[in-house]
């Protein structure tokens, strides 16, 4: 398609809308599973230990009494990590319809529901929509500006087109405030792309994931300036099944520069267990989740298959330039 106000660019609209459809029809069809369906997932200490990772950045950054805005929040598996954060306000925004369906059924207290008892001390806004389309500082014009954004697991659905991830930067920048805090877990690109390159053909995996590269895979795409729409299917069992995109980090951090978003620190998961294992605060909070048997990377929880997807993931933190207002 022609953009007739445009550059002169054809624009990739029509097929970006597909994938981003199909990612949402994906995880909008994802039911929230009972209890004992989640214990016996294949992938339930590496489920644990993510939920370790989130809680460890949400203590490590959250402020009592803040603003949050938890981008593509899912079913809202986040809420009770921010409840103990005793935030202020919450605003979730989701592009599944079905995920943000139970996300309101968990803010609002399903007595069904295993992990909800009691109302949430803070109020909540759930939104659905493209937070990579939408101009989402109109949309929050009343909610913003907000202490911490959240965006786990999902800002890689952003690269699909420049664009797109430059869309998902200016809605994060604008509506934090200066000093504000950008939390995340993406893929690690670089572990993605060596993985490729040490593969004999275009797919690798192990018992609990594959990954599958299109034939057009072009090294010089990834290593060009502008790496946006390397597209790969992503199969992780009893959690996703959708084309994603591939973030260089390194322009992801200037491009995030450019937002006046500037990196703190990118930490793979593994490293990211590494560090924060040691502190004692952080060891009780894993045992009570249960991800690691004793505090280490004991295989006798977390298989090595598990261990080897947490590999595919890093953590980061960018805070947005400028001194908060003190008033
Ligand atoms: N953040 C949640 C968590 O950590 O539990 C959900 C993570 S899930 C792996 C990825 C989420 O990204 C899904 O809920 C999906 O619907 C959402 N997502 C993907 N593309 C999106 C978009 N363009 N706008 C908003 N949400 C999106």
């Amino acid at each position: 398609k022609y953009n007739p106000n445009g550059d002169g660019h054809f624009l990739e609209d029509e097929s970006t809308k597909i994938f981003a459809r199909k990612v949402a029809d994906h995880y909008s069809a994802r039911t929230n599973q009972t209890l004992e369906e989640r214990e016996n997932s294949p992938i339930i200490h590496l489920k644990k230990l993510n939920n370790w990772i989130k809680s460890v950045l949400i203590q490590l950054y959250a402020r009592q009494g803040g603003a949050v805005l938890d981008l593509a929040c899912g079913k809202g598996g986040d809420l009770i990590k921010w409840d103990k954060a005793k935030i202020g306000y919450y605003v979730g925004v989701d592009i599944a319809e079905g995920s943000m369906e139970d996300c309101r059924t968990r803010y609002n207290g399903d007595a069904d529901h295993h992990q909800r008892r009691n109302k949430f001390t803070f109020p909540a806004r759930l939104i659905c929509g493209d937070c990579y389309e939408i101009h989402l500082d109109k949309v929050l014009a009343d909610d913003a500006p907000f202490d911490i954004c959240s965006c786990q697991f999902a800002l890689h659905y952003s690269w699909s087109t420049e664009a797109r991830a430059r869309r998902a930067l200016a809605n994060i920048s604008s509506l934090l405030r200066p000093g504000g805090t950008l939390i995340g877990t993406m893929p690690d690109a670089n572990v993605i792309i060596k993985k490729l390159r040490e593969a004999e053909g275009l797919d690798f995996g192990n018992s609990v994931y594959w990954i599958h590269f299109d034939e057009e895979f072009s090294e010089k795409k990834f290593k060009s300036s502008k790496p946006f729409g390397i597209k790969y299917k992503f199969h992780l069992e009893d959690a996703v099944d959708c084309p994603e995109w591939i973030v260089p980090f390194h322009v992801f951090k200037s491009l995030a520069e450019e937002y006046d978003l500037e990196l703190v620190f990118a930490k793979n998961s593994h490293e990211f267990v590494h560090e924060y294992i040691k502190k004692s605060e952080y060891v009780d909070l894993m045992r009570r989740l249960g991800a690691l048997g004793d505090g280490n990377q004991d295989q006798s929880t977390l298989s090595q298959d598990e261990w080897e997807v947490a590999y595919l993931y890093l953590a980061f933190v960018l805070k947005k330039r400028g001194q908060p207002d003190r008033t």
